[in-house]
């Protein structure tokens, strides 16, 4: 078979990508170096009748009707609002911080004052960043978003990031802004819910086409070469004219010529405990690392539908250096964003776009913090682009 498109990764970038080439009727090589589909939101049914999340949880939300239109025709979907609960000063507090928050951290009195001061200030129901509150004029309230920077943010960024909060880009503790009202959810987007039958069996939906082929434990670099200078590709040692989408790191793509782009990595710790194990499927441990060396513990069965009763399986998170040869920490799951990376990854793609038919697409590829639905939004965009729609 001759392909159009061959595209390096099975995760929400590539098979998006692929389906909406392949119902067009192009025909679609799926290259996936593990030995499944689905990238980052891969799940499995473990020995305790637990749907796990082999890459950390992956809840999904979103506002973007083109995002839910599309997966639609894969899923069904069940509702789960995602709720996270943060261990501060002993107790166990809703984050995104908000109202609720003050009230278990306060005294009374002291707690209705801070709540006023907020409201009087922002208004109810606004969504503000930490750092911008840590801006305000007010004097009280500055105390009050350092005690929150404290104790919600700093050292659970020191533990996953390894650096400090204003050493990352600002989106990143943007995306958990403190709430000036009682809603406990973590996310606030209009559309939260879950596949039904997880987020694998979607996949193998989604690539259940006749013109899409899928090889797995395949890396494409052991059967594709690119040169920028002549601006070319080979596949099995033969010139490739067609479409190449690349959802892996650029670092890989170009043989590491200009260096390693730095990743951030994480250890799961997985383990079966009996009965439930904490209120809520995520608890946050933002404490010193010599407290809790860990940033979250995740209950994957508060995820589910129907979950089992009896056992329940826990991963403990530990975030760490990504070591592309590690025996650990060889994942490499979130860019780490700050100048030196934005420009090593710039002169990176600046090489890539010298070889005309070659697509960066994805979390790695583009090295930005694409949720599931964004990165479906932006897949879809870039393959209709392909076929000139
Ligand atoms: P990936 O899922 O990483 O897929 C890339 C695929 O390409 C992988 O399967 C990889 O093996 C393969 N590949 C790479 N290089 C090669 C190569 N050379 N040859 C062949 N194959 C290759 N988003 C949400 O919306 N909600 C969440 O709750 C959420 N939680 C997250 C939690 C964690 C811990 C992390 C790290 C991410 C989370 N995300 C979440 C983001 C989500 O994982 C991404 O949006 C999504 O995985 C991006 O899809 P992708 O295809 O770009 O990348
Ligand atoms: N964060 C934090 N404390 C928390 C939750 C989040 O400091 O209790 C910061 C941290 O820097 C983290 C970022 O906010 O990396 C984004 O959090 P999010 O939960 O979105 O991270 P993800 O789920 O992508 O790992």
């Amino acid at each position: 078979m001759s392909y159009d498109v061959i595209i390096a990764g099975a995760g929400f970038a590539g098979s998006t990508a692929a389906r909406v080439l392949a119902d067009a009727g192009k025909k679609v090589l799926i290259l996936e170096k593990r030995n499944h589909i689905g990238g980052n939101a891969y799940d499995w049914m473990d020995e305790n009748d637990v749907l796990r999340h082999e890459y950390g949880p992956h809840i999904f939300h979103t506002n973007s009707e083109k995002a839910i239109e599309f997966l639609s025709r894969f899923t069904d979907w069940y509702t789960y609002e995602h709720r996270v609960l943060g261990y501060i000063k002993g107790k166990l507090v809703p984050i995104p911080f908000n109202l609720t928050s003050i009230e278990k951290l306060f005294d009374e009195d002291k707690a209705e004052h801070l709540k006023q001061v907020l409201i009087a200030s922002y208004g109810a129901d606004h969504k503000i960043p930490i750092l911008e509150l840590r801006q305000n004029w007010d004097p009280e309230i500055r105390e009050l978003a350092d005690f929150i920077y404290e104790n919600v943010f700093q050292y659970y960024t020191m533990k996953q990031w390894g650096l400090q909060v204003e050493e990352i880009d600002p989106a990143v503790t943007g995306r958990v802004p403190v709430l000036i009202s009682y809603d406990d959810r973590y996310f606030q987007d209009s559309f939260q819910q879950m596949p039904s039958d997880g987020y694998t069996k979607l996949f193998e939906r989604m690539l259940d086409h006749e013109n899409i082929e899928v090889q797995l434990n395949v890396d494409i670099m052991d059967r594709m070469t690119v040169n920028p200078e002549e601006g070319t590709v080979y596949f099995d040692n033969e010139p490739f004219a067609g479409t190449v989408i690349y959802t892996g790191l650029l670092d890989h793509l170009l043989g590491y010529q200009l260096g390693d782009l730095p990743y951030r990595s994480l250890d799961f710790d997985v383990e079966t405990k009996e009965g439930n194990f904490q209120p809520v499927a995520t608890v946050n441990y933002p404490t010193p690392a010599e407290t809790h060396p860990y940033t979250r513990i995740t209950e994957y069965k508060k995820f589910m539908k129907n979950p089992p009763i009896m056992k329940t399986t826990i991963a403990v998170e530990y975030p760490m250096a990504y070591d592309r040869q590690g025996e650990k920490g060889n994942v490499p799951y979130y860019p780490i964003f700050n100048e030196a990376s934005q420009k090593q990854y710039d002169a990176y793609a600046d090489l890539v776009r010298k070889i005309p038919n070659i697509v960066p697409l994805g979390r790695l590829a583009e090295y930005k913090y694409f949720n599931m639905d964004a990165i479906v939004e932006h897949a879809i965009d870039v393959a209709e682009g392909l076929l000139g729609k």
